[in-house]
């Protein structure tokens, strides 16, 4: 341990990582007691040499450190068993009737480039810093003992690993999943070669409802578990409520109103695979007479229902409507562009809502903060001159943990307002 190499901070750069912020970057660092190799795990000490934390070093990334303690740590199978445990237990606490939910949220558990989710027996591990990649092989061993799943997926698709210099990774981690169906074995004339690639889905379980997931190609890992709670919530509003469904996706929102009592909901997605599978879904549980699809943009959508004559009103039709779209922005840049988007989409949506309905709307761009969010809806709302009372203001699902020390864990806010006048 006393070998591990040191990285000492300027002056000044150590009360934000005492703080528990775990990113170090390269203008931070004073100097490296020794040379190190990239990945490799070091100790962080202040100017004056007091330490402040061990983390994994990274010469290619932007964020040279990325600290998992304020103590000394051995980092090996035992320490990952101990992390995971330790935020299992975070989950079957606030979440205790759950069985697929995120499992470690990187920063947020204190293990930056590392998130697993649990999807009922199987679960899906993205890996963005190169120290936790090359530990994969521990992460994987601690998981099976905890967890014994039925097979672990590795999904790298994502633009972060290249700023680590690391290339992309899928694949199945451990057991079986998602082999290729044979093209003999169901078609031996090959006619159906398309269908021999399509990845087999899983069945999820979310407060009871089944959504069939592709945990393979779908978005994110496979779904959008950070709304889970707000699903259940946002349900409360939709007894005998006409209901629309905006960027629906599986049908997470609609599904629940559905079963919570909506006369109908209509759904809304320009992917023609995920209305596909809500449209399967709806059925699956039952409710599939409640229940209409459509494949198209949203904002097309509302414009054309929202398009009258000079001199003639907007017939209002629904009593709930959802907006969950996914984030207009990735950086700040285009953030004003952004804000844009939000706006028209809450205007046209609050012309479509009947006196004394409820808008239930989320975003989930970090970049866009809750007043800001807010602040659009109420200048949509001033254009269409209604008065809204908010009644509820969501945030991600607990098991996507915010610490407010790491403002970066923070990103899906969300509020219910009604129609006051
Ligand atoms: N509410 C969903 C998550 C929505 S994610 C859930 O809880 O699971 C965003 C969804 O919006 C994606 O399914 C994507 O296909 C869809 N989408 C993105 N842009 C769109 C647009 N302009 N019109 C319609 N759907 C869109």
């Amino acid at each position: 341990m006393d070998s591990l190499t040191t990285v000492l901070l300027k002056p000044g750069e150590a009360d934000r990582i005492v703080a528990g912020h775990p990113w170090i970057y390269h203008t931070e660092i004073l100097r490296l007691t020794a040379p190190i190799a990239d990945g490799e795990l070091v100790q962080v000490k202040d100017h004056r040499q007091r330490l402040i934390g061990t983390g994994f070093f990274n010469s290619k990334s932007k964020i040279n450190v990325r600290v998992l303690s304020p103590e000394r740590v051995e980092v090996n199978e035992k320490f990952f068993e101990e992390r995971i445990r330790a935020a299992l237990a975070v989950r079957q606490k606030h979440l205790p009737a759950a069985t697929s939910f995120r499992v470690i949220n990187a920063e947020s558990d204190f293990l930056s480039g590392l998130i697993v989710d649990k999807y009922e027996d199987v679960l899906v591990v993205q890996i963005s810093s190169l120290g936790m990649d090359q530990r994969k092989a521990q992460i994987v061993a601690a998981l099976q003992k905890i967890f014994s799943p039925r097979a672990i997926l590795e999904r790298g698709d994502m633009a972060t690993r290249k700023f680590e210099g690391l290339a992309e990774a899928e694949g199945v981690l451990f057991g079986e999943f998602g082999a290729r169906t044979a093209m003999s074995a169901s078609s031996p004339t090959g006619k159906d070669a398309d269908k021999a690639v399509r990845a087999p889905s899983i069945t999820v379980n979310l407060n009871g409802l089944k959504f069939e997931t592709d945990l393979i190609g779908g978005h994110k890992t496979g779904m959008y578990l950070d709304q889970q709670v707000n699903y259940q919530a946002v349900s409360q509003f939709a007894k005998d409520a006409q209901v629309l469904d905006c960027f629906s996706f599986l049908g997470g929102f609609g599904l629940h109103a559905a079963r919570a009592g909506a006369v109908h909901v209509h759904l809304l997605d320009q992917s023609a695979d995920a209305i596909a599978a809500a449209t399967r879904n709806a059925a699956t549980n039952g409710l599939a007479e409640k229940c209409s699809f459509e494949a198209v943009n949203v904002f097309d959508w509302l414009k054309a229902q929202t398009a009258v004559k000079p001199h003639e009103k907007v017939v209002p039709k629904f009593d709930l409507i959802i907006l969950d779209p996914p984030s207009f922005t990735r950086n700040r840049a285009s953030v004003p562009d952004a804000l844009r988007g939000y706006k028209e989409i809450h205007l046209r949506a609050l012309k479509l809502l009947r006196p004394g309905g409820t808008l239930a709307t989320f975003c989930c761009s970090h970049h866009v903060d809750i007043v800001t969010f807010q602040d659009v809806i109420l200048s949509a709302a001033y254009d269409t001159r209604h008065v809204l009372r908010r009644v509820a203001t969501y945030s991600q699902s607990p098991d996507h943990p915010v610490i407010p020390m790491i403002p970066e864990t923070e990103y899906l806010k969300g509020f219910a307002f009604e129609v006051v006048r």
